[in-house]
């Protein structure tokens, strides 16, 4: 499918580590304390929390808002939800330069994105604007499925992963066996659509932290961009009253995640679904 840019920037695109420099560029500088990584947070009263850090150190905010993606440490203060593996496993690979290293690949991955299905499996790739192809090999596999490949020997966790793409057409075969660099194991996980919590003094979640979804509809990303505005824009409206802008800020958040949640499930199931590719074809058709 061939859908060209209208022009109105609805669905811009731009790779991850381009944006997060151009927002992390915006920061004054020391915003950011790298390293710090939070081993837990406790409730001190009245909305105060105290954070911990795995170097010993700790702070208290009255304000704590949990931006620590899926395996979240904040989350605890707000809600019992764990998440749960999806039945779907990928390996992530990389083929860099294509046209000049790999020109084949480039050709089969093309200038956008390429979904090449079957059951229960098949090939994410698209090309980023640097020139590399990013792949991801998805497969419906146990949870432990991963844990049997020995990813620190590369030529291995290739043959191993091709495996399952045994009489698979060798130029998409090649996206894995001619790959570049590590394969990194990502296993799936979701938190239950719908997920949501009762409104506690002083702390909330963003992004993954608050609705990790399966990545099938695209939608991970954008939704934790728009989220982080909302909130600063709740904190701006409510001068004084960080309550008041937490319970504005999760009133619009909590339906805008369970309706990007559910569909992406959706996807997710459709994409791998016996008879791949017909799914996704009967989307693009719809789509004109
Ligand atoms: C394979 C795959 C493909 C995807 N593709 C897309 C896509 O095409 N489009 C899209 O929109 N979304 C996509 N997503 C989803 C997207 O990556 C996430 O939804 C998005 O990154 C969520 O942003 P976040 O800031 O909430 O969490 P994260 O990006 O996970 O960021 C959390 C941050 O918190 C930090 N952190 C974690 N724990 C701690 C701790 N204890 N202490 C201190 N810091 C901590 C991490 O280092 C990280 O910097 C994909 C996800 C996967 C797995």
């Amino acid at each position: 499918m061939e859908a060209a840019d209208d022009g109105t920037g609805g669905r811009p695109e731009i790779d991850r580590g381009r944006l997060r420099d151009l927002l992390h560029g915006s920061l004054p500088e020391g915003t950011v304390r790298w390293g710090a990584k939070v081993t837990g947070a406790r409730p001190l009263g009245d909305g105060r929390h105290e954070v911990t850090l795995a170097d010993g150190g700790s702070f208290t905010t009255d304000l704590l808002v949990g931006a620590d993606g899926a395996w979240s440490r904040n989350r605890p203060l707000l809600s019992a939800a764990q998440p749960a593996y999806t039945g779907v496993s990928f390996v992530e690979v990389d083929l860099f330069d294509a046209d000049v290293r790999h020109p084949v690949s480039a050709e089969v991955v093309g200038g956008g994105m390429l979904f090449a299905l079957g059951a229960g499996r098949g090939f994410l790739a698209h090309r980023e604007s640097d020139g590399n192809l990013h792949v991801y090999a998805a497969l419906e596999a146990a949870e432990e499925w991963l844990d049997g490949i020995d990813f620190s020997d590369t030529e291995a966790a290739k043959a191993a992963v091709l495996t399952h793409f045994a009489d698979w057409e060798k130029s998409l075969r090649a996206l894995v066996a001619d790959a570049d660099g590590d394969l990194v194991p990502r296993r799936i996980h979701a938190l239950p659509t719908g997920h949501r919590w009762d409104r506690v003094p002083g702390v909330t979640l963003l992004g993954d932290a608050a609705h990790l979804m399966s990545p099938f509809a695209g939608e991970g990303a954008n939704l934790a961009l728009l989220d982080g505005a909302e909130l600063g824009l709740a904190i701006a409206a409510h001068p004084g009253d960080v309550e008041a802008a937490l319970a504005a800020y999760e009133e619009r958040m909590f339906p805008r995640s369970e309706w990007s949640a559910a569909p992406s499930a959706l996807s997710g199931a459709m994409l791998l679904r016996a008879d791949a590719p017909q799914g996704l074809v009967d989307q693009f058709a719809a789509h004109g």
